[in-house]
């Protein structure tokens, strides 16, 4: 029954170009479980983003595979900027992949409206991108890829883009809407704090090429579900500690 939604097996890459060759993954493997939020941490350009575009399918492993043992899930991708398009309302921009899909039923057009409503921004519906704040645009972009129905949600670095106190709240607001959901997600962060606040597990890669360094659960004690609820968690610093010195310890 403990069947992994997605299987990542011995993946290796590297980047061709005219300047040689530039490894970029090396020996990749991991699982993960229907309804886990995983989080993958990393060194700036250590290949986060290379990794997750494969899962996403967008590009090939030159070795090893990836499997989804329980059959091809329904991917759903949000990258760091929202992608919001100024010239569409926030609502048109909500329908965006229903109307790409041609899914623009009855039932899903009322889904995205009732999302809009769960999540605050039924006001601002007929507004445009720039007239919303960037956790409200975040907001929406998350909106547009929950309405096509995914089994697993990849997120890379969704909000590095955001100032750091937006980013708290937006971040721990983003993660209790994708638990409610119990979708399975992937998300992408440079961050080891706000990993360790937002995941169920995580994983951590080394520099380029990468590969997995650490691959931890987090269990935290929360007292209340403010934004820093998991920051004040007594287990938050001992976790922080350990990937530190994982990361720290790394020979190169
Ligand atoms: P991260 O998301 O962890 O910052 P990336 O996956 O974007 O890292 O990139 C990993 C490495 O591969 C980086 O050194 C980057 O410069 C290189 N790289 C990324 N995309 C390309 C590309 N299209 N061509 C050549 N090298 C690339
Ligand atoms: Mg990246």
């Amino acid at each position: 029954m403990d069947e992994p939604i997605l299987e990542l097996k011995d993946i290796c890459y590297s980047y061709h170009s005219l300047k040689g060759e530039t490894p970029a993954l090396s020996h990749i493997s991991f699982r993960v479980k229907k309804g886990e939020f995983l989080v993958i941490a990393g060194p700036s350009g250590c290949g986060k983003s290379t990794l997750l575009s494969m899962i996403a399918g967008l590009l090939a492993p030159e070795e090893g595979e990836i499997l989804f043992p329980q059959g091809k899930p329904q991917l759903g991708y949000m990258l760091q900027h929202d992608h919001l398009f100024e010239w569409r309302s926030i609502y048109q921009n909500v329908i965006l992949g229903l109307e790409i899909n041609r899914q623009m039923t009855q039932a899903k057009l009322e889904q995205a409206t009732r999302l809009l409503k769960d999540y605050g921004l039924y006001r601002f519906k007929d507004k445009k991108p720039s007239e919303l704040s960037g956790g409200m645009k975040q907001r929406a972009a998350l909106i547009r890829t929950l309405v096509l129905e995914p089994d697993i949600l990849l997120l890379d670095e969704p909000f590095s883009a955001l100032d750091y106190q937006t980013r708290l709240s937006v971040s721990s607001d983003i993660c209790k809407i994708i638990r409610s959901t119990g979708k399975t997600a992937v998300l992408i962060t440079h961050d080891l704090s706000e990993a360790i606040s937002l995941a169920d597990r995580i994983i951590v890669l080394s520099r380029r090429p990468a590969n997995v360094r650490c691959d931890m659960p987090i269990r935290l004690t929360l007292a209340d579900d403010s934004p820093l609820a998991a920051r004040n968690a007594p287990e938050f610093a001992g976790y922080f500690n350990q990937l530190w010195k994982e990361i720290s310890d790394e020979k190169h």
